[in-house]
């Protein structure tokens, strides 16, 4: 019951954010809005983001890494800070992602067969075979627009699998400001990482 409430929390969470981010998408979805790439140091005041959001680190002594204000970071953890975000990373996407999912699946009337995290460096989101998703957890440092986008581009997949011109036409149909979306990804793709390093996107 208690675990009910949490996932009904969240979903409430989300839903409000993707509201309220809808309405913001142009003014969110800008290049400058972004930070300088550099290779974190994980120091008071520097920037991290989150849902597209920039949350300034800050070392506290508690025991959890929390968004409340900026975002706290447990002093204890700070010598292994690198892994210790990208754990809190994944395991926010792990909530994000599959709830953005079963919101899009349900409404684009397709069924996946499983959906995964991903540590992909170069891709966003895949499609396999056998109609299993899979997403890098990086997204979820994205402006939910964003996530939504390459959810729906997935799952537009399990219906027509190439980049054809029916491809986009499903995504268009969908979610009509993927083109804001893709670009949003183009430019900032190497801010959504901990290491600086990044290849291509194929979106
Ligand atoms: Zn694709």
């Amino acid at each position: 019951m208690e675990r009910k409430n949490c996932v009904l929390a969240d979903k409430i969470r989300i839903d409000q954010l993707v509201r309220s981010h809808r309405r913001t998408i142009a003014l969110m979805i800008t290049p400058e809005a972004s930070p300088k790439p550099s290779i974190p140091s994980f120091v008071d005041g520097e920037k991290f983001p989150y849902l597209g959001e920039l949350y300034s680190f800050q070392a506290y002594d508690g025991s959890r890494i929390r968004i409340e204000g900026g975002l706290l970071f447990p002093r204890d953890l700070l010598p292994q800070a690198r892994q210790e975000m990208e754990f809190w990373y994944k395991q926010e996407a792990a909530k994000v992602i599959p709830e953005r999912v079963e919101h899009h699946m349900k409404i684009m009337g397709v069924r996946h067969s499983g959906v995964r995290m991903s540590s992909a460096r170069t891709r966003w989101g895949s499609c396999g075979p056998s109609g299993d998703v899979q997403f890098s957890w990086k997204l979820v440092m994205a402006p939910l627009p964003v996530i939504d986008y390459v959810v729906v581009h997935e799952l537009a997949h399990l219906t027509v699998r190439d980049h054809s011109k029916r491809f986009w036409a499903l995504v268009a149909e969908f979610y009509p400001a993927y083109r804001q979306c893709r670009r949003w990804l183009k430019d900032n793709q190497r801010m959504l990482d901990l290491t600086e390093k990044h290849g291509s996107v194929p979106y």
